[in-house]
């Protein structure tokens, strides 16, 4: 078997007018080459035979870049930390879901998904504009160990305007990257991806847009319509849904930029596991599906807590008042998505007891499961800001941080209802 995938074109992108919900179910999948399977099977092999010694050279010549592969020719696979056929199935099956996507590559987490982006398109000299707050991991990994190999890094407030934008970069030299996570995290602050890539575009050389878009996307927020170069993900999120599983994925319009990455993973081996591949994409067909009912669940807690006496505040795009958030939220996202947060009156003493009380929802971080997951970020996720990053981030003692899953939201409310009483005054 030369590859799961029959069809060299597919690999960076398909001619076919499927509709995404079809594609992501045909795309790049072939059953005779799983024994018939009606989905795909798990090749756990981590050396592959080849068809002659010549189809051997000839994969090392293409995988070396000595030799560019002829129209329509698929090389042998050969070996699991380069590649392998749930991979390339996975990566497949990924492209339809990402609007203006052509080209996908997997990890075997988030962060090595983001790290890999960053050092495959940085270079010592270079800097990285970042917007703030960003996942915590990713301001480490820019702060604490990009820095030591000569990149710099800027952080921007997210939601800056593009004027802000501008006068933000306007003196830096070597301007390599610019990252946003939007909507950021925890009070889902909007950073308008549009305006970060015409700034990106006005520069000479162009720097790269990668926007992390784990929090709305595949479903909700489309960054490479926009323009951005690179969509990074934490497919632990919203794409596996389950909470049972750690992975990353980068798409991209313009598939050089994923080849690129490609002989940086070979070399780190930071691919998916086989299995891991395997269980994503069985979750693929069903992202749209599981976002869809989580946004209209917190839409419904969110209208319902708005005026709730023990809350201060609600975080959901959906209720942003008019102005410039509101412009670039409905600018740039289709639905307001599962996240939300509650700023509970009585600090982290009632924040502590409304987690402790809760009887459906989990205390606990991470979000994009089916299931309903809360936690208290100045004390979590969080806990590594200074009082002046809380203070910029709106990260007080009273947040809660709410993933809503996919349970009935009526059920749901009742439990933060009785959780409130119980958090007291
Ligand atoms: N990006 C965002 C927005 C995240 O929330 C996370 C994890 O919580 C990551 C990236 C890192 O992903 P992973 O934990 O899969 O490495």
């Amino acid at each position: 078997m030369a590859s799961e995938n029959p069809n060299p074109d597919s690999s960076i992108g398909s001619t076919a007018t499927l509709d995404p919900r079809t594609e992501v179910l045909t795309r790049g999948f072939d059953p005779r080459l799983s024994v018939g399977s009606a989905r795909p099977a798990v090749f756990r092999s981590s050396t592959y035979v080849f068809s002659s010694p010549e189809a051997a050279e000839r994969a090392f010549d293409l995988m070396a870049g000595r030799s560019t592969p002829a129209p329509n020719e698929q090389a042998d696979l050969v070996y699991s930390r380069f590649n392998h056929p749930n991979a390339q199935i996975l990566e497949d099956q990924m492209v339809p879901l990402e609007a203006e996507a052509r080209a996908a590559i997997v990890f075997n987490s988030g962060m090595a998904a983001i790290m890999t982006a960053l050092l495959t398109f940085l270079r010592p000299g270079d800097t990285l504009v970042y917007s703030t707050p960003i996942y915590g991991g990713t301001e480490h990994l820019i702060e604490d160990v990009l820095t030591g190999w000569g990149v710099s890094g800027v952080a921007v407030p997210a939601g800056s305007t593009a004027e802000t934008l501008r006068e933000r970069t306007a003196r830096i030299n070597r301007l390599g990257v610019i990252l946003i996570e939007t909507p950021a995290n925890p009070t889902l602050v909007m950073t308008d991806i549009r305006a970060a890539v015409s700034l990106a575009a006005s520069l000479d050389p162009r720097p790269l847009v990668m926007v992390d878009n784990t929090l709305l996307g595949p479903t909700f927020q489309h960054p490479l319509r926009l323009g951005a170069d690179l969509v990074l993900y934490s497919a632990t999120k919203y794409l596996s849904g389950n909470s049972d599983m750690i992975g990353g994925a980068v798409l991209a319009s313009e598939a050089s930029l994923i080849a690129k990455m490609r002989s940086k993973r070979s070399l780190f081996g930071n691919i998916l596991q086989p299995d891991e591949c395997w269980m994503l994409d069985s979750r693929l067909p069903t992202v749209g599906l599981r976002m869809t009912r989580a946004s209209e669940n917190a839409g419904h807690i969110a209208a319902a807590l708005e005026h709730h006496r023990k809350i201060a505040r609600v975080f959901y795009p959906a209720l942003l008042p008019p102005g410039e958030q509101r412009r670039v939220f409905e600018a740039q996202c289709d639905y307001p998505g599962g996240m939300m947060s509650i700023e509970l009156r009585g600090g982290k003493r009632a924040a502590f007891e409304f987690l402790r009380h809760l009887r459906l929802a989990h205390n606990a971080v991470s979000l994009g499961g089916v299931e309903t997951l809360a936690c208290h970020p100045k004390s979590t996720t969080h806990s590594g800001f200074t009082e002046a990053q809380f203070a910029q981030a709106g990260v007080t003692d009273g947040l809660v941080r709410l993933s809503i899953g996919i349970e009935d939201w009526r059920d749901l409310l009742a439990d933060f209802e009785q959780a409130l009483e119980a958090a007291g005054s």
